[in-house]
């Protein structure tokens, strides 16, 4: 499995240190991350942002920000976008699953 780009900083629920993760994905498609203080393994999907609707979603792909990454549910598919640097770059998918996978190695 390539490697996860997308690191989180988070407050750990279960030990309070503040820690610097790479989110993964578990096999039932659960994005997450582990504290490396403690080890505790912590479900998150804070770390992108889901349009509400194809008015939203075509601004960003318009603006080009802010920077992020994204996931939008067109109600047939599943798009990821990622921002970046003034660039948008994006992909469809059929699940959810297959989404997050690529959205976190970007
Ligand atoms: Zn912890």
């Amino acid at each position: 499995m390539p490697d996860s780009m997308v690191t989180v900083k988070r407050k750990c629920p279960a030990c309070g240190c503040d820690t610097e993760s790479k989110i993964r994905i578990d096999r039932h498609g659960n994005p997450y991350y582990v504290c490396e203080n403690c080890g505790v393994v912590v479900y998150d999907r804070n770390w992108y942002l889901c349009p509400v609707n194809e008015w939203q979603f075509q601004k960003l792909m318009l603006e080009k920000k802010p920077e992020g990454h994204f996931l939008y549910d067109t109600g047939i598919e599943i798009i990821g976008a990622v921002i970046k640097d003034g660039e948008i770059e994006t992909e469809e998918f059929p699940d959810e699953v297959e989404c997050l996978s690529w959205l976190i190695e970007r």
